[in-house]
């Protein structure tokens, strides 16, 4: 997957170097390229934002550069090779905003079925509406949101959905059957947060593992696992619960 940021702090998104996402750029499932949003400007100060037109407080991102860097970064009719020989795709452009739909679990799964993903973190109170009414006449735009709460800039937003997408793509988790039971993933775990997990020793301060875990008794196991991805979810997102329709519920009871 190609991954192209253009924001004004590249050195924000330095942990992209790391860990996860860091291997995946090694093993070259992960091809991240990051921009100076400023080279696209033409004044001595490099400047990129100006005063709201209609008044108020803050500063606006100026149209022009990001025009241009978008541009450049991702011209018109310009494509990658889809994923797993799919046809040639183009950018889809995601642009993180407070006032954006939320960035969900299912969300990161639709984009990492992408082969191109263009970011365009914003400072100040946002980019000049008019750019991202311009892109979309020729990529899929989306206004993302990572949560209900406002910060200084989208850099952290971009770090935080590029590890989402990146752990779903083949190839960058050790272990692709640990994405399956994750809070949230899709079948068995939609709509639940998972339950307490455990490692070894079996008594540590007193504390015992739930015996069913030590038991070997996969079916005893996976219905433990469920109850309590429930009692948990009931106890910290009542709001997912109240939204399972009862025939759901006993659907997915079946499977396990
Ligand atoms: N005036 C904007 C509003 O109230 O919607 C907030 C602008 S915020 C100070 C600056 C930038 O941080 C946003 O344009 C966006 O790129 C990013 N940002 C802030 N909160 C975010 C969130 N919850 N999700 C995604 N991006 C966010």
């Amino acid at each position: 997957m190609r991954i192209d940021v253009i924001t004004i702090f590249p050195e924000y998104l330095e942990p992209l170097d790391v860990s996860l996402v860091g291997k995946a750029r090694e093993k070259g499932i992960l091809d991240v390229r990051l921009h100076q949003l400023r080279d696209w400007t033409h004044d001595v100060h490099h400047t990129v934002d100006d005063t709201p037109y209609g008044g108020g407080p803050g500063m606006v991102m100026k149209p022009e550069p990001w025009a241009s860097a978008l541009d450049t970064v991702a011209p018109p009719g310009a494509t990658v090779p889809g994923t797993d020989g799919a046809p040639a795709e183009g950018p889809c452009l995601i642009v993180p905003t407070p006032s954006g739909r939320p960035f969900t679990q299912a969300v990161a799964v639709e984009l990492a079925a992408r082969p191109w993903l263009v970011f365009a973190p914003a400072r100040y109170e946002g980019i000049d509406r008019r750019v991202i009414d311009d892109a979309a006449t020729r990529m899929p735009v989306h206004e993302l949101s990572i949560g209900d709460y406002v910060l200084a800039g989208g850099e952290v937003a971009v770090l935080v959905m590029v590890e989402a997408i990146a752990r779903l793509l083949p190839g960058v988790l050790g272990n692709v059957e640990s994405a399956r039971d994750d809070s949230f993933a899709a079948g068995r775990m939609e709509k639940l947060l998972e339950g307490p997990v455990y490692t070894k020793p079996a008594r540590w301060r007193d504390r015992e593992v739930p015996e069913v875990l030590l038991s070997g008794h996969h079916g005893k196991i996976a219905r433990w696992r469920r109850d309590e991805a429930l009692r948990r979810t009931a106890a910290h997102r009542p709001d997912l619960v109240a939204a399972f329709r009862p025939e759901e519920l006993d659907r997915r009871d079946r499977e396990v």
